[in-house]
């Protein structure tokens, strides 16, 4: 028999490469995915990345190809060509880029085994089938039985419910400002920014830089129906999960109606593997029109794409944490260029990356400056605590404030950045202080109503009751040091009792769904204090809200991460920005014990542009991003010790092996991390930066490679990771 080869993507945890052996009357194209045999026993899936007439394997260890799987086309060049960018640019092998993305059950051997061997695309479509009949058929059994038309619709809707199917009852959603939205008049610079982006007919990035409330999403979605009339397909990337119901809405309010229900796709982590399967079958049959996600929709195989747009680009999301260590926001860039078509980064706070890039003039900066309806910006004052008696953690004015705003009907939310009932419990008598037993940080205090009382360790989840006495003095005195979110929720609820307070944070929403339940009734109005984490600052339009209260800014000020102010502006713009969408005098009020503080005066004057002037020179005089560029590499061990004498024997080596390209490039010394150990695993890390983005990545490459083949060493694991977020 003659034979021909195939090389494939595997997400295994090697850099090896993968070469098996096809019978030639089997037909094998690049893009396909196959079965191959791996180790001793295992069968995988896999992506043909190459068809060979040649291999370097010796004939006696060729392995031949199990099934090739013809369920789904085979991935396009283009698709191909962003997985290998991909891989490339984050120093990472090609299968685990390509593997990730897919849908588990299009992955998994497992899926195609089973008795009956069929492949899961197959029993997804044959149930989809099996769903339009019973649909049918429900529909011709209310025909028969009633007359009005009214009628039939609404009960077939619930006919088509009961069969599994899910359905934009645009009528039923009571949202009807929403629907009313799509016949809205852009303002003037609404217009031109629209017109900017529908007029790009090639490559560009085009920051949309626009205060909270100014309409840029009005502006997406003008954009998005004009190029769904020119026939093209777009994807909107949003940072959160949680964010993605409300802009679905919108979407299926305004183009379900034009193009059915397969326009639009939905993609994140928080679906089930038939649902994430059911959209890729969607997106890859290029029946979607629309792809709604979080980063992981930057893959989506979509074919014909005029539009890219990525709301709050700013946002630290877009970054992913682990595995292939990508930046869905700047692979949207490349995928834009590559596909000759305009990229939309939104944000009210844009990322300094992005800023300087219009600054330099590669991206073009449009604004809206004015908030789309006739409400003005919420007054932000800032309340001195340095020297003010605080009731529980709340200054006078903004409990009066908050009092003012129950009188008046109107609702208020605290904001602040940590979660549980108090960061730290503390004998004061010896002053011990809870700790993890698996990680070097504090356990946390949770209490909430109904349950009892916990230390959490917020790094590894480690759970334990609450000591009865102090471990190390035996005195019961122990106290509860510091405020989160169940406390505040405690102290307003004996402040305000009759009020309606909501909690929402990772603790209140960890029911799959719940969060969706929660931000409901939220939205509902019938919640009058809103407490709670970062998770609230993000895009959503409370139409009650004009009072925020901001608690403990200050942690964020100091934080040795040069990224922090950047942050930490961000999300004080974005939180103060959900006040005031709705009705007129609203404010802001934030307690902190440094009120001249730069960043907090260009808060109060809402002036973006001033910080991001201060903010930029120091990062230039400091050499830092975006003036320089990084990649990190970081150890783990059970020692300490191990993971920091690999980073320095591997740096040893390039000092002295790669002489010739280390010349540009600055490799600081390896240190432990912040928070040294986590689950019993101590980590190290080791920075390494270049001026030049080339000139880093040709380092890096040739280094990796001398590190993967001489260095392996059993005790210590490393991830490398390029554009590192957090150093
Ligand atoms: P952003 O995304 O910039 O924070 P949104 O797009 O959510 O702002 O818009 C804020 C509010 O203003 C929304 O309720 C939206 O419906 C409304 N809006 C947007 N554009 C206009 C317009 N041109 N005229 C009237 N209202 C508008
Ligand atoms: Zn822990």
């Amino acid at each position: 028999m003659s034979y021909y080869w195939v090389r494939v993507a595997l997400d295994v945890p090697l850099e090896a490469v993968f070469d098996y052996r096809v019978p030639i009357s089997v037909q094998v194209v690049r893009g396909q995915r196959v079965i191959v045999p791996f180790g001793t026993q295992k069968q995988i899936i896999g992506v043909v990345t190459a068809v060979l007439t040649e291999t370097d394997i010796p004939p006696e260890k060729q392995k031949d190809i199990i099934q090739v799987l013809d369920d789904l086309p085979p991935f396009s060049e283009r698709w191909l060509a962003l997985c290998e960018f991909a891989a490339k640019y984050y120093l990472r092998p090609i299968g685990e880029v390509i593997l990730p993305v897919l849908p588990p059950p299009l992955r998994k051997v497992a899926s195609y085994m089973g008795k009956t061997a069929t492949s899961p695309v197959e029993r997804l479509d044959k149930k989809a089938y099996n769903k339009q009949q019973k649909l049918e058929k429900a529909l011709k059994r209310q025909a028969k039985h009633t007359k009005s038309i009214e009628q039939v619709s609404g009960q077939a809707v619930e006919s088509v419910a009961e069969a599994g199917i899910r359905i934009v009852n645009v009528d039923k959603s009571g949202d009807s400002a929403v629907l009313a939205n799509s016949t809205i008049t852009l303002n003037e610079e609404q217009q031109s920014a629209l017109d900017s982006i529908v007029n790009t007919r090639e490559y560009k990035t085009i920051l949309l830089h626009g205060i909270t409330g100014s309409g840029k999403t009005e502006v997406y979605l003008h954009a998005i129906a004009q190029k769904l009339a020119e026939g093209k397909q777009v994807i909107f990337l949003v940072p959160e999960i949680n964010l993605t119901p409300q802009f679905a809405r919108l979407l299926e309010q305004r183009f379900v109606p034009l193009y059915g229900e397969k326009a639009i796709a939905i993609m994140h982590s928080g679906l089930s593997d038939g649902e994430r399967l059911q959209a890729w079958i969607y997106m890859q049959r290029q029946e979607t029109k629309i792809i709604l996600g979080t980063r992981m929709s930057i893959f989506a195989p979509l074919e014909n794409l005029g539009l890219i747009v990525v709301d709050e680009e700013h946002d630290a999301s877009y970054k992913q944490q682990d595995g292939l260590r990508y930046s869905a926001r700047d692979l949207a860039v490349w995928r834009a260029h590559q596909l000759q078509i305009p990229v939309v980064l939104g944000s009210a706070t844009p990322s300094l990356e992005t800023w300087q890039q219009t600054v330099n003039q590669r991206y073009t900066k449009l604004s809206l400056t004015q908030r789309a309806k006739a409400t003005t910006l919420p007054n932000i004052r800032l309340i001195n605590i340095k020297k003010m008696r605080l009731n529980q953690g709340l200054s006078p004015d903004l409990i009066s404030a908050i009092d003012e705003r129950l009188q008046r009907g109107e609702q208020s939310m605290i904001y602040l950045n940590r979660r549980g009932f108090a960061p730290v419990l503390r004998c004061s008598a010896c002053s011990w202080t809870s700790t993890c037993v698996r990680c070097s940080v504090h356990t946390v205090m949770h209490q909430s109503s109904g349950q009892a009382p916990t230390l959490q360790c917020h790094h590894c989840g480690y759970t334990s009751r609450i000591p009865l006495k102090c471990p190390d003095c035996g005195n019961q005195d122990l106290s509860a040091l510091g405020y989160g979110t169940q406390r505040i929720e405690e102290v307003l609820g004996n402040l305000f009792p009759q009020t309606s307070i909501q909690r929402v944070d990772a603790d209140s929403t960890r029911l799959k769904g719940s969060a969706e339940k929660l931000f409901e009734h939220v939205h509902s109005g019938d919640v009058d204090i809103i407490v709670g984490t970062q998770m609230l600052a993000k895009g959503h339009d409370f139409k009650r809200l004009s009072l925020v209260g901001v608690l403990n800014a200050d942690m964020m000020l100091f934080s040795g991460d040069f990224r922090a102010p950047e942050r930490l502006f961000a999300q004080l713009m974005q939180v103060a920005g959900r006040a005031g969408r709705h009705l007129p005098d609203s404010e802001v009020l934030l307690q902190t014990e440094f009120p001249e503080h730069h960043l907090y005066q260009s808060l109060v004057h809402h002036d973006y542009e001033q910080f991001v002037a201060n903010a930029l020179e120091e990062r230039q005089i400091a050499g830092l991003p975006p003036f320089a560029y990084h990649v990190l590499i970081s150890a783990q061990a059970k020692e300490l010790r191990d993971a920091l004498d690999f980073l320095k024997t591997i740096v040893a080596d390039a000092r002295q092996a790669l002489a010739a390209y280390i010349e540009d490039i600055r490799i600081y010394d390896p240190i432990p991390l912040k928070i040294v150990r986590v689950a019993n695993i101590e980590r190290a890390q080791l920075l390494i930066e270049a001026d030049s983005r080339p000139v880093l990545h040709r380092f890096m490459s040739v280094w990796l490679q001398r590190v993967y083949h001489h260095f392996r060493n059993h005790k210590v694991k490393y991830f490398v990771e390029v554009d590192p977020l957090e150093i």
